[in-house]
């Protein structure tokens, strides 16, 4: 198979369908890849239930989306399909309500629309060639076809192999997978430091007359982990109530060494609801009606960039020459000995996110965006969140394509 593209762009999460809407939309051959057999990466396999960092948190509600650009079009789309899912404040935060299917209908429609992007599903990324600072090929295994000889390798990749030699290429895998191929350096906290995952359990058939249960339901859960009913994890699990009224989501966070032992979750989930059940009558006919795909990783690697992003930037809303993405949405780091600490900017203000964040280190032609980029462990409690996102993949994707046309990104001193 020889496939001819001039960037492409690895993962179709909200980060990697962002980036190549854009470079797409710039006239550039843009290719994306993505493992699974569907587009939207956690925004859709993760069951949640807001996008956040889209707005800017102040009093005022916010009557626009604080980046412009596609983040705009995607929340017009979701008004258009879902009109009562409106913006709404949880704290001092203001997020905005999605169903998942709408998501994936508003991305798939606008990719669609583009003639010169194509989506390739259930397509995995190999392995990386470089040579003298630039990505030079890159090797992608199909697992649709059907091959006579199908290929594997030692992570279990199944299908045919096939190059493709792009003249950019951007990282959206959300840890860096490409990159850490291609040689860049990259940091990543020891499991000790390392934020909680989250596996998110769907319930129906509760109860919600009562509305107290996202108070009451950590707080049974920290009485059974005192008592060792429960692992430690188990108290920071929380409640939130779900669109339709016999609806909820329990959000069960547990240690990163836990990311590849979704069975394990599961079957704790089960046990989970099960005390729920004993203590409030309003779980006692709950069951579940689905989970997120996966445990999945708030925290991965953080690709070495041209500049790495502090919480000292985040909090004095740091203002830069290449900054290219806004953001307001404050520091939350999910602890594993505290649970939840947020730090939030002041009222009414964002920082932003210069381009060098994006643009790895030591390699001309490779972009990275969404949650792999350049930041410290603090800065990405708050860069994280799928409205910033999609910015940051929007951001790659036109300076990608800059690249393409030009030999060289739209900051003088990249
Ligand atoms: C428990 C939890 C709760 C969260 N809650 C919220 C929330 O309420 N609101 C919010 O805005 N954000 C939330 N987030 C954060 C947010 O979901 C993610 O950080 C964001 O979606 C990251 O987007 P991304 O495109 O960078 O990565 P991802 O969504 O992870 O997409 C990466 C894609 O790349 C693909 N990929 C990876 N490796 C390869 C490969 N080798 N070959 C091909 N494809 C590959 C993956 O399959 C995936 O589809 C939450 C995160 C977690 C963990």
């Amino acid at each position: 198979m020889n496939i001819a593209c001039d960037i492409l762009v690895i993962g179709a999460g909200v980060s990697g369908i962002s980036a190549a809407l854009a470079s797409a939309r710039s006239g550039i051959r843009t290719v994306v890849v993505e493992k699974e057999g569907f587009i939207g990466g956690a925004g859709y396999s993760g069951l949640l239930q807001q996008i956040c960092g889209l707005y800017l948190n102040g009093r005022a509600v916010p009557e626009e989306t604080l980046n412009d650009g596609i983040v705009r079009e995607v929340v017009s789309g979701l008004h258009r399909l879902s009109p009562r899912n409106k913006v709404k404040k949880i704290g001092q935060v203001y997020v905005l309500p999605y169903l998942r299917e709408d998501l994936s209908s508003v991305f798939n429609s606008m990719c669609r629309a583009e003639n010169r992007l194509s989506v390739m599903l259930n397509t995995s990324l190999v392995s990386v060639k470089k040579k003298k600072g630039k990505v030079v090929e890159v090797a992608l295994s199909d697992m649709n076809a059907k091959s006579p000889r199908p290929h594997f390798t030692k992570g279990g990749i199944r299908g045919t192999t096939f190059n493709i030699t792009p003249k950019v290429l951007i990282d959206c895998s959300g840890d860096g997978a490409a990159a850490v191929m291609a040689g860049a350096d990259y940091k990543l906290s020891p499991l000790s430091k390392r934020q909680l995952a989250g596996f998110i359990i769907h319930l129906k058939g509760l109860n919600t007359g009562d509305e107290t249960l996202p108070v009451k339901v950590p707080y049974y859960l920290s009485e059974a982990a005192e008592v060792k009913r429960f692992p430690s994890y188990a108290r920071y699990t929380t409640f939130s109530y779900g669109d339709v009224p016999d609806e909820g989501y329990l959000k069960i966070n547990p240690g990163h060494e836990y990311s590849r032992r979704g069975p394990v979750v599961l079957n704790r989930a089960a046990k989970i609801l099960g005390y729920l059940a004993e203590k409030l009558p309003s779980f006692r006919h709950a069951h579940i009606a689905g989970t997120s795909l996966k445990v999945m990783d708030r925290e991965g690697r953080r690709i070495c960039g041209e500049y790495t992003l502090t919480e000292d930037d985040i909090l004095n809303a740091g203002k830069f020459d290449d900054g290219v993405v806004k953001n307001s949405w404050p520091i939350e780091l999910w602890d594993r000995n505290k649970g939840t600490v947020y730090k939030y900017l002041r009222d009414g203000e964002y920082y932003e996110i210069p381009f060098r964040c994006l643009k790895v280190k030591g390699l001309s032609n490779l972009l990275c965006a969404g949650r792999c980029i350049s930041v410290t462990r603090e800065a990405l409690g708050s860069t994280r969140v799928m409205g910033t996102c999609m910015s940051l993949g929007e951001q790659a994707g036109l300076a990608a394509a800059y690249y393409v046309k030009n030999g060289r990104y739209p900051y003088s001193y990249t």
